[in-house]
């Protein structure tokens, strides 16, 4: 089968934990995902809320540096073209296309965006959970964007590095797609009205409900010709006791009701949080589009889900 993940926490946490992409015992790895025919991932370097300034940019840095030996050793090319990206798939089966999480990176300097497009950075997430200097994350007191985030996105915008809305306080967010000449991404995400609905009691709601997009922001993405990651997180999708593959097909399906078909794609947050047992490690990937496909969802629909949404998302925008 082929696959497409928009998100996963791989590289910074086998950096932090001296392991390999090759082979590790995460939930993500080389060796397991041979199982695809065809496999693009994009691999997200974290920018901890802790850090800001200059210690942002110097923990950026040092991940690049690992990221860029990693692809290399596990050939897997890292892509900033399209046309990269087809021609990685032909000749390696995989291809990687690297984000940052976190816009602390630029460290408050508009250069630094260009640094990033430079170096192959293609996707930045606006905020983590806390207030940057672009604007505020979903755990913060939440507000407007700020006007260098306002720069930051439309200098995003001309070079063509995709807005990542996941993580940002909803003003920010309407901002965002007002603001955008271009279709936003939401790469690991859930539905609230789902979380809703399956979610008992737990201290762990309120932010999980915070993390997630409302049925107006799923529409209003679908609207844009955006593109939806779904998140795998055991409490992003339900309480983390239920049975994960039943929790992702409840938001798949209500993100479908939302006008979705051409817009959902897969957002795992591999290794970057904790996961249901049934969906804890890439290679569990096939037995969820199967559930998919014994669920009623027809073949040519989990082929979009899987891989095409997010493929011909990256033509158009890449
Ligand atoms: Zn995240």
């Amino acid at each position: 089968m082929r696959f497409l993940d928009l998100h996963c926490d791989t590289i910074t946490q086998c950096r932090e934990k001296g392991l390999s992409l090759s082979e590790n015992p995460m939930h993500l790895d080389v060796r397991r995902a041979s199982c695809f025919d065809a496999w693009v991932q994009v691999f997200a370097i974290w920018i901890p809320d802790t850090l800001r300034g200059e210690d942002a940019w110097e923990y950026f840095e040092s991940n690049y540096g690992f990221f860029k030996e990693q692809t290399r050793l596990c050939e897997m090319p890292h892509c900033t073209r399209f046309d990269e990206l087809t021609q990685a798939l032909s000749s390696h089966r995989r291809a990687s296309i690297l984000a940052v999480e976190g816009g602390a990176v630029l460290g408050g300097k508009m250069e630094r965006l260009e640094e990033l497009y430079r170096l192959g950075v293609r996707i930045l997430t606006l905020t983590w959970n806390a207030e940057n200097e672009l604007g505020y994350g979903c755990q913060s007191s939440g507000g407007h964007l700020k006007p260098f985030g306002r720069d930051v996105l439309r200098r995003m915008n001309d070079l063509g590095v995709i807005a990542d809305v996941s993580h940002l306080d909803r003003t920010g967010f309407y901002d965002v797609l007002e603001l955008s000449e271009r279709p936003v991404l939401a790469s690991h995400s859930t539905s609230e009205a789902v979380l809703d609905d399956t979610r008992k009691d737990s201290d762990d709601k309120c932010f999980s409900m915070r993390r997630a997009l409302n049925d107006d922001q799923i529409r209003a993405i679908c609207a844009h010709g955006g593109l939806i990651g779904l998140n795998f997180c055991g409490s992003f999708l339900g309480d983390p006791g239920d049975d994960g593959v039943q929790a992702a097909l409840r938001h798949a399906a209500h993100i479908l009701e939302q006008g979705g078909e051409d817009v959902l794609a897969i957002g795992s947050d591999f290794d970057g949080c904790s996961m249901h047992p049934s969906l804890s490690c890439v290679d569990r990937i096939p037995a969820l589009k199967e559930a998919f496909l014994q669920n009623g969802f027809g073949h040519a629909l989990c082929e979009k889900i899987f891989f095409e949404n997010g493929l011909t998302f990256f033509k158009s925008m890449l």
